[in-house]
């Protein structure tokens, strides 16, 4: 499959990978927008957000547990940060393989788009 982040998964594109299990893996996006940018990601490939169902309960928990950890990892717990998922054209989503951002280590605007 042609999908940059299944290649990532894969180990076929290098990415600076800080977190993985059977779920999901965890990456410094590649052009960050804040000191910490991470991404985490599905194992499996999920289109979007919109592909999500009930039955990924277990998946999405585990992506919003690693996100929480590796906010504590990178010293932006406590000041606090903003996970986000883009989803679809409109929505800002580039890249077709589900994934959350972790923004960390500035402060964060108040708008959200
Ligand atoms: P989106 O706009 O789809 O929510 O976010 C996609 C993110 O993936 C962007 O922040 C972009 O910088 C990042 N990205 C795109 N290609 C790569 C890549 O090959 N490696 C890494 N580490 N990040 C990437
Ligand atoms: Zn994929």
């Amino acid at each position: 499959m042609d999908c940059i982040f299944c290649k990532i998964v894969a180990g076929e594109v290098p990415a600076d990978i800080l977190y993985r299990d059977e779920l999901v893996i965890a990456f410094r996006d590649i052009n960050p927008e804040a000191p910490v940018h991470v991404l985490i990601i599905p194992v499996k490939h999920i289109p979007s957000l919109a592909d999500v169902t009930e039955a990924d309960a277990p998946l999405v928990s585990r992506m919003i547990s690693v996100a929480n950890r590796i906010a504590e990892q990178e010293d932006v717990a406590e000041k606090g940060y903003r996970v986000a998922i883009n989803c679809g054209e409109q929505g800002g989503q580039l890249v077709p393989h589900l994934h959350m951002h972790l923004l960390g280590g500035r402060q964060m605007s108040g708008k959200l788009g």
